[in-house]
């Protein structure tokens, strides 16, 4: 048996995570210890070291790798918090843009709408989305004449909207 796998029996997961982990542990401590233990986003205290991540004060991608490496950008904060954690959208011109949690990019407004204002997996806002439902009902004529067709398949929506809500 190798001597990865024997460490890898021995503390019961694979030796490259509970190294990792052990790291990250020691890096946390020494965080506290040196009192930098407060989020530079938030600023609340960092209290799980699988919380800690390091954070860049200025963005390096796409700006310069020497930001990377440049001990002096970089602070302490929660994964959540970190921007290079947050996602990216690309929106409709195809520039790259950051996605903050809770938020979700609509491609017709177009621009950043908190998640709530969109059923589940759309890339439309429920606005531009029901806009765009009164212009296809408007086109094939159902506007204005209530059909049973149209009662049944206005309850199906209610339906649906209820599951994604
Ligand atoms: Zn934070
Ligand atoms: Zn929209």
């Amino acid at each position: 048996m190798s001597n990865h796998n024997k460490k890898t029996e021995q503390l019961g997961l694979n030796f490259g995570t509970a190294q990792n982990r052990l790291k990250k542990q020691l890096m946390l401590q020494l965080v506290q210890q040196c009192g930098r233990d407060s989020c530079f986003r938030c600023g609340e205290l960092i209290t799980s070291a699988v919380d800690l991540s390091i954070d860049h004060k200025k963005d390096w991608l796409d700006v310069s790798p020497e930001l990377f490496w440049d001990l002096n950008n970089i602070e302490f904060s929660h994964r959540g918090c970190n921007s290079s954690c947050r996602s990216r959208v690309v929106n409709r011109y195809g520039a790259k843009m950051e996605r903050p949690d809770g938020f979700e990019y609509c491609f017709s407004c177009p621009g950043l709408k908190p998640v709530s204002e969109f059923w589940r997996n759309q890339q439309e806002c429920k606005l531009c989305k029901n806009a765009r439902n009164n212009e296809w009902r408007h086109r094939v004529g159902l506007r204005g004449k209530r059909t049973d067709n149209d009662v049944t398949s206005e309850s199906d929506r209610a339906r649906d909207n209820r599951g994604s809500g």
